[in-house]
């Protein structure tokens, strides 16, 4: 058993449903699946290479700008695919520095980040970190699907920084740390949508295991999510549904009250957990369940 466990046949119900309502296939990057959400909203569905679980990447096209959610695994040429659903230029941000989400940034020239994520992206950025990623003999993929390592330039920036799309449609970073300490989210107000990356996503977000090797791990904490979900809470007129970074997209606001609520409990007294389970990371953490949302943790990890 698994803290996961429970949550797959929801994802996999939600995807099959997803599917049948219609997937687009470029040439351009035939390995993905893309969803067209809304009118200028794209969703983009990443298989995992065997490293991490399957990653969704998100294009916003703004009326002078897009915004590329996420790079996934960087396999598959993105670069085409994203320069074939828009003619804007467009900026190229990550959620998180974590590879599932940043691996493809080596097609692009730069890449905005969350600026406590600045450290973690630049240590991906890596040959070595690059071959974890190749695809398994038993894969979706062939090698031939691989993009090349190459540098790019990483911009950090603060909470609250606000990306232009033009004509007044703008989208605001919150920082949303605990899972990673750069983790963020976008709030996009014109479409209603908040993309939250892996710091609140319908299956349990992973907030366990020993940080102290990471810089800022004082924001890799239980504590500090909460903190920064309260003022989202502050936010919550802006955006009716979550836009994550795995699993059910469409995920309902509630969900972040919910993920607030079992932040307070946890930090009140770090026994008020759910279950005890494995992640499948490390033997045994704890699992934290409040309504829509739910977050497995260690006790280092609270405050
Ligand atoms: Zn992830």
């Amino acid at each position: 058993m698994s803290v996961f466990d429970r949550f797959d046949p929801l994802t996999k119900e939600y995807l099959t449903e997803l599917r049948s309502k219609g997937i687009l296939h470029f040439e351009e990057d035939p390995v993905v699946d893309v969803f067209k959400m809304r009118e200028n909203v794209y969703s983009i569905y990443s298989r995992s290479p065997g490293a991490g679980g399957d990653a969704w990447m998100h294009l916003v096209i703004g009326p002078e700008k897009a915004m590329l959610i996420d790079t996934g695994f960087g396999i598959g040429d993105l670069k085409a695919l994203v320069e074939k659903l828009t003619d804007q230029p467009y900026y190229v941000v990550n959620t998180h520095f974590h590879g599932d989400h940043s691996q493809g940034n080596y097609q692009f020239e730069e890449v905005y980040c969350q600026k406590y994520d600045v450290e973690g992206l630049m240590a991906q950025m890596n040959p070595e970190v690059r071959e974890c990623f190749q695809p398994k003999e038993d894969s979706y993929y062939t090698a031939a699907d691989v993009v090349p390592y190459k540098e790019y330039k990483v911009i950090g920036v603060e909470d609250g920084y606000v990306f232009d799309l033009g004509q007044g449609h703008t989208i605001e970073l919150i920082h949303l740390p605990g899972h990673a300490p750069g983790g963020c989210g976008f709030i996009d107000p014109v479409n209603r949508i908040l993309f939250s990356g892996d710091a609140v996503v319908s299956t349990p977000v992973l907030i366990c295991g020993d940080a102290s090797s990471n810089l800022h791990s004082e924001f890799m904490t239980v504590a500090a999510f909460g903190t920064q979900l309260e003022k989202l809470t502050a936010k919550l007129d802006q955006f009716d549904v979550l836009y994550p970074g795995h699993a059910i997209l469409e995920y309902p606001k509630s969900s972040v009250t919910d993920m607030l609520q079992a932040c307070r409990e946890v930090v009140a007294d770090p026994d008020s957990f759910t279950e005890i389970n494995s992640t499948g990371r490390i033997e045994e953490a704890k699992l934290k369940i409040v309504g829509l949302a739910s977050f497995a943790y260690t006790d280092d990890r609270v405050r």
